[in-house]
């Protein structure tokens, strides 16, 4: 077997067998082949497309290229939730606790933002002391005792993903079915949760635009988790404008952590409510903890309300070392001091955000990685107050903006306001659960 052969049969549409897809990964991997060959390898793919089982091995050879967690010995059911990223999306921060509240155990592996996409783990590092580098046997002790834990993805799971993502992005093949499952599942795989419910958001601030190629996502998706035996189900959200109202990194760990409170499940944004506890619902019924749906979303209001999840979040948190002061507002968490408020032009109403647009004004702050490696100010952020929908009077705040520079606030100002399209007649208001499919 040579990478020439197996470019050729690419290149002509041949179903690659499981050998040949190993030799790819394993080769590539190791160093054994060019990059100028992956890349043909990788367009090959672009053009070609995959067969389901082309896409289980291709998923398989990542997933082996590194380690796996063992969660046989945990003494509850496993589940976790994936989201394929957006603006303003901390959800994980509070469905982690309320799942675990809910009688599952949370094994959750996260990563940092980058370009105008938010990480969890960015987030999480806004809290003094929060230790996102566990090893995995410590991880799983911490899953065990206190119900979920959430850690950063080290370089020792699905190490041939790193590499293979890093020639993706340089070779204009990040959007190609295939290639995005087996890097989504041979991540979510190594950390062994049995239950996967993937939140596929659509719109201005996802990194797939439109509903039908979702769908096409996640299709693949649920076929390769079915075939390493995982339960799976997808939520399809709308990711067209912010979720919550902050977008940062304290800021939003801040509101996640303030909704989680016995009231915020009334009292906080709306929309952020809905799709945790929506996600939440999902994992508790998948994993067969509540097989009826109504009953799985009351179980999870039950442990919000009762200040049970919001219990289990402190436990989760100091466990991990972080230190937070659950009496104040802030949580004792260090936030930006110069605030700018932008405000609405004009009398109108609210018809399209920009989403992207919004979630890069963070660049602006000096609070977002446009490369892998650039430092971060984790206490710069935007609330965005206003959603799709909204009827505006001149003057009304649209945006309060965190930072430690003027000049910069107003450059964020400036690109957030661009991104917005606004209406003299009113506008129907975006729905938020777009559909589902397992
Ligand atoms: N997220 C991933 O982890 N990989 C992709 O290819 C796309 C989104």
């Amino acid at each position: 077997m040579n990478i020439l052969e197996i470019l050729e049969a690419k290149k002509r549409g041949r179903e690659l067998t499981a050998a040949e897809i190993l030799f790819v990964v394993d080769g590539f991997t190791a160093g054994d082949f060019a990059d100028y060959q992956m890349s043909a390898f990788l367009m090959a793919v672009w053009f070609r497309g995959m067969t389901g089982e082309e896409t289980a091995e291709l998923t398989g050879a990542m997933l082996r290229s590194g380690e796996e967690l063992d969660t046989s010995t945990l003494t509850l059911p496993t589940a976790d939730k994936h989201s394929t990223g957006g603006v303003g999306d901390k959800v994980s921060l509070l469905l982690a606790p309320l799942a675990a509240a809910c009688g599952l155990m949370v094994p959750m592996l996260s990563g940092r933002g980058l370009g105008h996409t938010g990480g969890t783990l960015d987030k999480l590092e806004a809290i003094p002391g929060y230790r996102i580098h566990l090893d995995n046997l410590e991880f799983l002790e911490l899953v065990e005792k206190v119900g979920c834990a959430i850690m950063g993805q080290s370089g020792s799971i699905a190490p041939a993903d790193g590499r293979i993502y890093a020639m993706r992005d340089v070779t204009a093949t990040v959007d190609c079915v295939p290639l995005i499952t087996a890097s989504i599942m041979s991540k979510k795989l190594a950390a062994g949760p049995r239950t996967i419910v993937i939140d596929l958001k659509t719109g201005s601030g996802a990194f797939m635009d439109d509903l039908d190629r979702a769908r096409e996502l996640a299709t693949a998706l649920v076929a390769v988790g079915r075939m390493y035996g995982r339960r799976m189900s997808v939520v399809f959200s709308d990711m067209d404008q912010p979720l919550g109202l902050a977008v940062g990194h304290a800021n939003e760990t801040i509101e996640a952590f303030r909704t989680l409170r016995p009231a915020g499940r009334t009292t906080g944004p709306a929309d952020l409510v809905a799709l945790t506890e929506d996600l939440t619902a999902e994992m508790v019924r998948v994993s067969g903890l509540e097989p009826d749906r109504d009953r799985a979303l009351a179980r999870v209001r039950e442990v919000w309300d009762s200040g049970k999840a919001f219990a289990m979040m402190l436990n989760w948190v100091a466990a991990q070392d972080g230190v937070l002061d659950p009496a104040r507002e802030d949580f004792g968490l260090e936030v930006a001091p110069l605030v700018l408020e932008l405000e609405a032009p004009h009398d109108s109403w609210l018809a399209r955000v920009n989403c992207r647009q919004v979630g890069l004004s963070l660049a602006d702050l000096g609070g977002a990685r446009l490369t892998v490696n650039d430092p971060l100010d984790l206490t710069t952020g935007v609330d965005f107050l206003p959603q799709v929908g909204d009827k505006l009077s001149k003057g009304d705040v649209l945006a309060r903006i965190f930072c430690s520079d003027a000049g910069q606030a107003q450059a964020a100002a400036d690109r957030i306001l661009a991104a917005l399209t606004f209406s003299p007649e009113p506008v129907p208001a975006h729905d938020l659960i777009l559909d589902r499919y397992e």
